[in-house]
């Protein structure tokens, strides 16, 4: 499994989000959280509302403008996990 070295939460796995998943995360701004369910990855690639809209006008491929939009970013696992919880109602910082 790849790792990324995470300035809040040192050493974890290696997760991608759509850049305004990671955006959304610091400026705390709520973009919805989508992803693909068929993998055994427990922290499978993940991407706003606005890029689920693009990906289903393309019939699910990640192709011209929903893939020029996406422009995934890393984040640490644990940051994928706040993300996550974030972006679908809850609150990581309580
Ligand atoms: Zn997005
Ligand atoms: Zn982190």
């Amino acid at each position: 499994m790849k790792t990324v070295q995470c300035s809040t939460h040192g050493r974890q796995p290696m997760a991608l989000v759509c850049q305004h998943v990671a955006d959304g995360l610091t400026k705390r701004e709520r973009v919805g959280f989508f992803w693909a369910s068929d993998s055994g990855n427990p922290r499978p690639d993940a991407w706003c509302s606005d890029c689920n809209d693009r990906v289903a006008a393309t019939k699910g491929e990640w192709i011209g403008d929903a893939l020029d939009q996406l422009d995934p970013k890393v984040l640490c696992g644990a940051c994928y996990d706040m993300a996550k919880l974030f972006h679908m109602g809850g609150n990581p910082w309580s």
